[in-house]
């Protein structure tokens, strides 16, 4: 016994291991799949996020290149000044200086915040430093007396603010080349943004150019007219770059109309300005404009460059907080998704573990150990031999139930039977008895018979009990002969027997009486060593019909005295 429980364990604790196995399996095959998930949706997560501040150092940079650029208005407008009103733009200058300062310290910040450490350093050591030369060149012009200026001189201080806008610009390149987006879809945004930086420097190099002569009322140079047309084609081309780059689905109506007015504001009016004096100096006109006056028609027709530079700025910086939303939605629904998944796996296992294996492990057990069929296996033994086994206890516990079916219905019979002659006996009755009253209707057509064996002890004081039996056995065996095997015949006490007939009527019954009398009448036993066999007679009483079992019983009984009385052998009603 100690044994068979021992095996059974060890052979439940390895069903436990293979189904312990086959989670560890499925945990890892869904780590499997969702860790490249996770990390493939989380680094598009962080590209979103390194896009985003990217553009946020692009949009610092491009403002303060910008602002560099537009710094030459107020330079030239002072460098071009009548003595009068110099004052008056100085401080214009200087305020606007301020402006550009604060640009550059943004710039700054915006990048050291974002990673840039090393532009921002270069920021501050090297183009305020370039800023500073400049102006220093710008200033020394300015105190110089008029009489001592010359357009030469002019010029250099304008080509020397030209040179800190180029620097700005090699900050922006920078930022581009140590670009991670530059390979996505933000690409062209960032293109289109560096252009229109490029056409609005380009366009106001156009009057810049020709500013030294136009503001000494000199000839301009071959090298002033070259360096101004050159900066008006790249203004044009790179016009016309802007909307060649810009993505198809991108060109809103907001950008078709500020693109457009780029055209109608700077190309068809401001380069005209230049044109006509270009023109002039070619023939040895004077000027309709002073450099003052100038820098002031120019500087209102480069607003629609910012506009447009502003608005693809914008958009392009939705674009990047879109996406990167989206991606940061798609990184946690992807962590949500897998962790739920794990967990209803891990869950799901940790159910069936429970709920089905262990109580199917249990139950096979115990089908195992009430077969009494061995759970140990001998080593190479597979699955199929395994569930062979155990549907071979399975049938065996068939077998042994059916078998205690039988047994038990066995026991039953003998119970209810008489030993000696196999009719039922008292407790059968009962039984009987009890079905019959649950039916009153029943009784009143039920009928009686009682049979008693006429002097029987004196077949006993004469023969002796065996013989006794022996005719009691008789009597049994022709009761069983002359009624129906529906009919119950019971061995009611020691030579008296009861046959019980439902549903019949008194002529009948007693025919049926009639007929067991003269039966057994007729029957001979022989004794040994007896001279002649023994010849028996029994006394009947018939009753039919009453309120209840006993009074039927006590009819039939009072029948059975009154057949004695008269003489014993007959049938009596
Ligand atoms: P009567 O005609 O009035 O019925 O007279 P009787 O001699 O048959 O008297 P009664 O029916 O009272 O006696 C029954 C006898 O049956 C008494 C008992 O010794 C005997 N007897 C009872 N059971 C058995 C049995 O199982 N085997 C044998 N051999 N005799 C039994
Ligand atoms: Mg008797």
């Amino acid at each position: 016994m100690g044994r068979e429980l021992k095996s059974s364990k060890l052979r439940s604790e390895q069903i436990s291991r293979r189904l312990f196995f086959c989670m560890i399996v499925i945990i890892f095959s869904i780590f499997y799949l969702s860790i490249p998930l996770i990390i493939n949706s989380y680094q598009e997560y962080i590209k979103s996020e390194q896009t985003l501040n990217e553009i946020t150092c692009l949009r610092a940079l491009v403002k303060t290149a910008n602002k560099i650029s537009r710094e030459r208005a107020p330079s030239n407008k002072m460098m071009s000044s009548e003595p009068n009103v110099l004052l008056e733009n100085q401080k214009e200058l200087l305020e606007y200086r301020k402006i550009v300062d604060a640009e550059i310290d943004n710039s700054i910040e915006v990048l050291k915040q974002n990673g840039f450490r090393l532009i921002a350093y270069e920021l501050e050591t090297d183009l305020k430093v370039k800023l500073a030369s400049a102006r220093a060149i710008v200033d020394a012009y300015t105190s110089t007396p008029h009489a001592e200026r010359t357009s030469k001189q002019y010029d250099h201080a304008i080509l020397s603010m030209f040179s800190v806008w180029d620097e700005s610009r090699e900050f922006l390149t920078w930022l581009l080349v140590r670009s991670n987006s530059k390979n996505s879809k933000m690409s062209n945004y960032f293109t289109s943004i560096l252009v229109l930086t490029d056409m609005r420097d380009q366009a106001g190099r156009v009057a810049s150019n020709v500013m030294a002569p136009v503001t000494f009322g000199e000839k301009i140079s071959d090298e002033n007219r070259a360096r101004s047309l050159q900066t008006q084609h790249q203004a044009i081309y790179l016009w016309e770059l802007i909307d060649t780059i810009q993505p198809e689905q991108s060109k809103t109506l907001e950008y078709v109309d500020l693109y457009r007015r780029v055209k109608t504001e700077f190309l068809d009016k401001g380069l005209p300005i230049i044109a006509r004096l270009l023109d002039e100096s070619k023939n040895n006109k004077a000027y309709f404009l002073s450099g003052t006056q100038l820098t002031e028609r120019m500087v209102g027709k480069f607003t629609p460059v910012m506009d447009l530079q502003n608005y693809i700025l914008d958009y392009s910086i939705q674009v990047a907080v879109n996406e990167n939303k989206f991606a940061k939605r798609q990184f946690i629904f992807t962590l949500i998704i897998s962790s739920l998944s794990l967990l209803i796996a891990i869950f799901t296992m940790i159910y069936a573990k429970r709920k089905v294996f262990s109580p199917l492990i249990h139950a096979r057990n115990m089908i195992l150990r009430l077969s009494g069929t061995s759970d140990e296996l001998p080593s190479g033994k597979n699955n199929k031999e395994e569930f062979v086994s155990l549907f071979e206890a399975i049938d065996k516990l068939k077998g042994m139930l059916k078998q205690r079916d039988t047994m038990e219905l066995q026991l039953k019979r003998i119970a209810n039977s008489d030993v000696l002659t196999g009719v039922a006996n008292r407790l059968a009755l009962d039984e009987y008895i009890r079905l019959l009253e649950s039916k009153p209707e029943a009784l009143s057509q039920t009928c009686v018979i009682a049979i008693d064996i006429d002097n029987f002890k004196f077949v006993n004081d004469q023969y002796g009990h065996i013989v006794g039996d022996q005719v009691i056995t008789m009597i049994a065996d022709q009761l069983k002969h002359n009624v129906r095997a529906s009919d119950l015949i019971v061995r009611y006490g020691g030579d008296e027997f009861l046959v019980v007939i439902e549903n019949i009527q008194m002529t009948a019954a007693k025919v049926v009486a009639e007929s067991i009398r003269s039966a057994i009448l007729k029957e001979q036993i022989i004794i040994p060593n007896a001279a002649e066999p023994i010849q028996v007679s029994v006394s009947i009483g018939v009753a039919i019909g009453a309120n209840s079992w006993l009074e039927l019983l006590e009819k039939a009984d009072q029948s059975l005295l009154k057949a004695k009385a008269k003489g014993k052998n007959i049938v009596e009603t």
